[in-house]
């Protein structure tokens, strides 16, 4: 049964949803097509594709020809459904391709998340989802438009321990929630990266790492933060030129917890602490894509079963059920957009190195 039988098929109430595999249906999944073959699709959408029960991998854009043959050879792309930028308009009439999946630099997301949506493709943006608020308001908008769907990359609103983090946040389990710490960096000294590089990254580690460590306070706290005082941080101003090497930033929130972040290109960090009127929960490791996740806790929780070797498998199937039965997108363009506020408001605070009241 081919995908759009099945979509009428859905209005039958009875059967409700997509027609599940077990029911003798030929299922069709939701073909992807990745943007950018550099490394985090190289090394871990690609991959997670291959374990994914809703998607296939049916294309790819690129400008680099040869990692275009290795592709081909490696998943077994056909040449029809292989793309440059500048035929990019052509994935319009590729019926293989349902999901345009934008993993290109920062800088990109804002134009290639636009001209999808406006090819009447799903879309799926890697974080963070624009270089700043405005663009982001301009996706949402192209979005409303073109009455598609966007999930932005945050692999972490389907990993089964953020997931147990937020529901512990929500249902208040230790009581009110009073101090979080929120850090995550790494080395990143490659002066000719594009991260490095402000007018392409947007300015360094708090637009590469920030995402992780904003979302992970705020949802323990089920709630935004009001206000934010941050710092920049520079030994090196020799590597790193227009952007801070370690940016730390206090967010307030009207529940009145606080958390303290940073985020850096110097220095190897990645944990998530949360401490509550009765007790306490820990992830170390806890943003990074390519370790597993290690939740303790100051009591005795059930274990949880891990995402398995890539956190991409739920957040990519998660989308495609959400395209097979209509349904919300958790990790939107609107929590995309929310992150980014609060990041425009961490380099006003710097800026004028005073506390902010975010505006959402
Ligand atoms: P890379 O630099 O490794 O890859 C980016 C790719 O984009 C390039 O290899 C290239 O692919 C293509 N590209 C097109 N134009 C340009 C250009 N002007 N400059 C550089 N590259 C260009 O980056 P990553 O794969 O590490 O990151 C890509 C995106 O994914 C970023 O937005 C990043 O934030 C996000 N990311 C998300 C992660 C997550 O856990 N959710 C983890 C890591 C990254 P080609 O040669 O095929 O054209």
């Amino acid at each position: 049964m081919k995908r759009r039988t099945a979509g009428k098929l859905m209005g039958l109430g009875a059967l409700g949803g997509w027609l599940p595999k077990q029911m003798g249906v030929d299922q069709e999944k939701i073909g992807i097509a990745l943007v950018g073959l550099g490394n985090y699709a190289t090394r871990q959408l690609a991959p997670a594709l291959q374990l994914t029960q809703y998607c296939q991998l049916t294309g790819i854009v690129s400008g680099t020809p040869s990692k275009v043959k290795d592709w081909q050879g490696k998943y077994g792309i056909e040449d029809v459904h292989c793309y440059t930028y500048e035929n990019f308009e052509d994935i319009a009439a590729d019926d293989k391709i349902d999901v345009v999946y934008i993993v290109l630099p920062n800088f990109m997301h804002a134009e290639y998340t636009i001209r999808a949506l406006e090819m009447g493709k799903h879309v799926i943006c890697e974080k963070p989802m624009g270089l700043d608020a405005d663009e982001c308001r301009k996706m949402l908008a192209a979005q409303t438009a073109s009455g598609k769907k966007l999930q932005i990359g945050y692999r972490l609103y389907h990993e089964p321990h953020h997931k147990r983090m937020h529901e512990l946040g929500v249902a208040l389990h230790w009581g009110p929630l009073k101090v979080m710490e929120s850090s995550l960096g790494f080395r990143m000294a490659n002066p000719a990266s594009w991260r490095m590089d402000p007018s392409k990254g947007g300015g360094g580690a708090i637009m590469d790492l920030g995402v992780y460590c904003i979302q992970a306070a705020r949802r323990m706290a089920n709630q935004l933060p009001q206000k934010v005082s941050a710092q920049g941080f520079n030994t090196d101003p020799g590597l790193f030129k227009g952007l801070f090497e370690h940016v730390s930033f206090q967010l307030s929130f009207p529940n009145g917890a606080v958390s303290n972040s940073t985020t850096s290109f110097n220095a190897y960090v990645d944990r998530f602490h949360a401490a509550c009127e009765r007790g306490w929960l820990q992830m170390q490791p806890s943003f990074n894509a390519g370790q597993q996740v290690v939740l303790t806790t100051s009591e005795e929780l059930e274990p949880i079963e891990g995402p398995g070797p890539f956190q991409q498998v739920a957040q990519m199937d998660a989308f495609a059920r959400n395209i097979m039965d209509d349904t919300e997108v958790i990790a939107s363009g609107e929590e995309g957009l929310i992150d980014l506020q609060i990041i425009d408001a961490i380099k006003r605070s710097i800026e004028e190195e005073r506390m902010i009241e975010i505006s959402y």
